[in-house]
């Protein structure tokens, strides 16, 4: 069946959630004759884009970040807001699954009318899974979604990759037993515009305050951000609701900060020109690995330079010069 860009266009500007749906869905198709159709889409709704707040979230697995976006989300929707959540999931590309996709997650957000939840589109590579998503945030503002939350799990580069379309990144921690920073990569530490310590109740609030204070100390000694932020360290309790409201008092703040110095504006700037860049390193990488014959000659080669017969340099260009006949 054909799909109307029209139609799909006018349903997600009337705020129609079947036919944002119907549009990512197109976004996400690996399909030539898709992928045109869906640049028509993200063209037409790129004048009603652009509107929102776009908070990144990340942690590993279990430390609460369904449980997280629910709350914060809800409270959003108790504001009167209305929330998209979208996901940049690197197992995609492994197992062809998704952990974040699971279904039975979110309940109570998942019911709430203005809210839309979105799994993370699979894929064969990062790039191409990240620039889906990046692509689903048009079509979402266009649907009006006042702030999007884009969930990844801390594996691998999906941080930078989330990190780089969104306005505020949040790092999600469990209290350790101890020696907090043990274990946490730097690169992400020095992205995070918030720090929050998860699961502070029970039993556990105190190891969360503490955790708290050691994480405060440590981010003293790296240098101030370009945003002239100072990333803020938090706890709260996802699961009971406590520390949600401050959270998201800390994200109006930095929005007021960084509009008022104009960092917020450059680093949408600077996001944009990094997808241009991205894209056609995806596109080009896609166009040369996907290509039948550079498959074939592509396992050839490699045979090649495993038995010494060739160097790698020689054979990547002899690659390369076959790709460049190709087309
Ligand atoms: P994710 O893998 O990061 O998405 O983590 P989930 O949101 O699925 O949470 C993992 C587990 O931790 C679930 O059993 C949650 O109920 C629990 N959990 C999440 N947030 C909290 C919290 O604030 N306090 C407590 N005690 N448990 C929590």
């Amino acid at each position: 069946k054909e799909v109307s860009i029209p139609d799909i266009f006018d349903g997600i500007i009337s705020k129609n959630t079947a036919a944002l749906s119907k549009g990512i869905t197109l976004v996400e198709s690996s399909q030539k004759k898709h992928s045109q159709k869906a640049q028509q889409l993200i063209e037409k709704c790129l004048p009603f884009a652009n509107n929102s707040t776009r908070i990144g979230v990340t942690g590993v697995p279990g430390v609460g970040k369904s449980t997280f976006i629910e709350a914060l989300g809800n409270l959003l929707i108790k504001k009167g807001k209305r929330v998209a959540v979208l996901a940049v999931d690197p197992s995609s590309t492994i197992s062809g699954g998704s952990i974040l996709g699971d279904k039975t997650r979110m309940e109570s957000l998942v019911r709430s009318k203005g809210a839309f939840i979105r799994p993370s589109p699979s894929g064969s590579s990062l790039g191409g899974v990240a620039q889906k998503t990046r692509e689903s945030i048009i079509l979402c503002e266009a649907a009006g979604y006042d702030v999007i939350i884009i969930e990844t799990v801390g594996v691998g580069q999906s941080e930078t990759a989330v990190h780089s379309m969104v306005d505020f990144f949040l790092l999600l921690k469990l209290a350790g037993a101890g020696d907090e920073l043990q274990g946490i990569k730097r690169g992400i530490i020095e992205m995070a515009d918030a720090i929050v310590i998860n699961k502070a109740d029970g039993d556990n609030l105190k190891r969360a305050r503490e955790a708290r204070n050691q994480f405060k100390k440590a981010l003293h000694l790296y240098p101030i951000a370009e945003s002239s932020w100072s990333p803020e360290v938090l706890t709260c309790s996802a699961l009971k609701n406590t520390g949600i409201e401050e959270i998201w008092e800390l994200i109006l703040k930095y929005l007021e900060i960084s509009s008022k110095n104009g960092y917020f504006e450059q680093n949408r700037i600077r996001q944009n020109k990094f997808w241009l860049l991205q894209t056609i390193e995806e596109e080009l990488k896609s166009s040369f690995y996907n290509h039948p014959e550079i498959k074939k000659s592509l396992s050839d080669q490699i045979k090649a330079v495993q038995q010494h017969k060739i160097t790698p340099f020689a054979a990547a260009s002899y690659l390369l010069d076959q790709h460049k006949s190709l087309k």
